[in-house]
């Protein structure tokens, strides 16, 4: 893998090709989808739903032992089911993503690393926006007899799903997957806007925290925060940058806009915020959780009824209401999306039909959305290359001033905006 000039990462030219990787790509349309590598992986689920896929028992709540929580970006569950799992030898390393040791030597801020005890987990806790690749951990994990947990985004999860199916040695250690949520990944640009605005030089930043917790604030109030060599910081609330608005699509990684996958379907257990109230404003974070194997429903059950874990038995339409957003952009926005001409490239092939049965302002904003993701990586790119940020976070905050009145307004100016955009759902 080598990361693109956009801060992507790219397999090496000559890497990818043949029926081999067809099947081992989680967005090739010739590979099994998520609903084909779930019913293989669980097919006595206890339930299953459209959205969620198939499980065996859904949480919300917050790990009640231990740093934890207050160590994690939200409940902390991510970190707890990592140790729980080495306490216990279930494992013997998990594979997730840390911090650097030295970024500016490394070229990359963060990346996947093998933890085998509790605290070299807590060192890699909290949610990296970040891109990141497994070749490193995969080649690791085929040079080392073990067994192996590794967290992931759902396509990882898939990809390491295909993996398993054909490669012996991958499929026999890898033997538990923990699922991220996902809304979209980032490029590794965003850092670099970061430090644009916040007047740190991006050569001096030793450390990036996406999300620093504050307990006095409610969790959905985003706070980026850098450290640079001197050991000073620099902060700000993600409501206050150019490019702070999650769902305009700063940054994603164009991939991202053909997946269908929210909550890790094919994953053993799955990790998400609980972005609902009275959820959202507990600064100290909270987990919604799906469990799909009966192993690791087994042994949060068991933490629940220990206090180890405060966790509350919940339904799925509880878990799936905390990802509204994110299901609407990959169900409605998806089909949407999949109805647009692609000049002659490869068809995704997605569990959801195409379809552009919406309101005019709804695909506006999906249509919008997809702009300000190309955009943002063409305008960085000029800004980086001509040494003037300016270029990017004065485009960045107009983009985004539009983007927020045609997906947000109400009142006249909402009502003007649906007059002019009639809704022609009907032809
Ligand atoms: C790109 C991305 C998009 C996300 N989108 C959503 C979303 O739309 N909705 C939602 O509810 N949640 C989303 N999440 C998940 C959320 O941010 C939290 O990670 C999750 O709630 C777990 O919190 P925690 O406190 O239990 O985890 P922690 O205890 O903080 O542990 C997090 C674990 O995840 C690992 N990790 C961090 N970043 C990555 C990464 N990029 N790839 C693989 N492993 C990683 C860490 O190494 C650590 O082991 C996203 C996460 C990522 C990385």
């Amino acid at each position: 893998m080598r990361m693109d000039r956009d801060g992507l990462w790219k397999p090496e030219p000559g890497a990818s090709g043949g029926a081999d990787f067809a099947a081992r790509c989680p967005f090739s349309p010739v590979a099994a989808n998520e609903d084909v590598l779930a019913a293989e992986r669980f097919p006595a689920a206890a339930a299953r739903s459209d959205l969620l896929g198939r499980f065996e028992s859904t949480w919300v709540g917050h790990v009640a032992e231990g740093g934890f929580r207050a160590n994690g970006s939200s409940g902390g569950m991510v970190s707890w089911v990592a140790a729980e799992l080495l306490r216990t030898g279930a494992v013997d390393a998990v594979a997730h993503v840390a911090p650097v040791a030295d970024p500016q030597a490394d070229g990359r801020f963060f990346s996947y690393r093998l933890s085998r005890d509790a605290d070299e987990i807590a060192g890699g806790a909290k949610s990296r926006y970040y891109p990141v690749e497994l070749s490193a951990v995969i080649a690791a994990i085929r040079a080392t007899p073990g067994r192996y947990a590794v967290a992931a985004v759902p396509c990882f999860i898939k990809a390491l799903n295909l993996l398993r199916r054909n490669d012996p040695v991958i499929g026999e250690r890898v033997t538990h997957l923990l699922g991220l949520f996902c809304g979209h990944q980032k490029s590794a640009r965003l850092v670099d806007s970061f430090a644009w605005q916040l007047d740190a030089p991006i050569a001096r930043v030793r450390g990036v925290d996406y999300r620093i917790k504050d307990a006095s604030r409610p969790a959905n109030w985003y706070r980026a925060h850098l450290t640079l060599d001197d050991g000073s910081a620099r902060a700000e609330d993600w409501w206050h940058l150019a490019d702070g608005d999650w769902g305009a699509g700063f940054f994603q990684n164009p991939a991202c806009d053909w997946c269908d996958d929210v909550v890790a379907e094919t994953a053993d257990v799955a990790f998400g915020d609980a972005w609902v109230e009275p959820y959202s404003s507990d600064g100290r974070g909270t987990n919604v959780v799906i469990a799909r194997s009966p192993g690791i429903h087994a042994m949060i059950a068991g933490a629940v009824a220990d206090g180890r874990l405060a966790l509350t038995e919940v339904d799925a339409a509880f878990v799936e209401q905390t990802q509204a957003a994110g299901f609407r952009h990959r169900r409605e926005g998806l089909a949407y999306r999949l109805t647009w001409a692609r000049g002659g490239k490869l068809r995704p092939v997605k569990r959801v039909a195409p379809s552009s049965a919406l309101p005019v302002r709804r695909k506006l904003v999906y249509r919008m959305r997809y702009m300000i993701a190309r955009d943002s990586h063409r305008i960085a790119r000029v800004a980086l290359r001509t040494g003037r940020p300016g270029l990017y976070t004065g485009w960045a905050r107009r983009v985004l001033a539009v983007y927020r009145a045609v997906a947000w307004s109400h009142g006249r100016l909402g009502a003007w905006i649906d007059r002019v955009l009639p809704d022609r759902r009907a032809r």
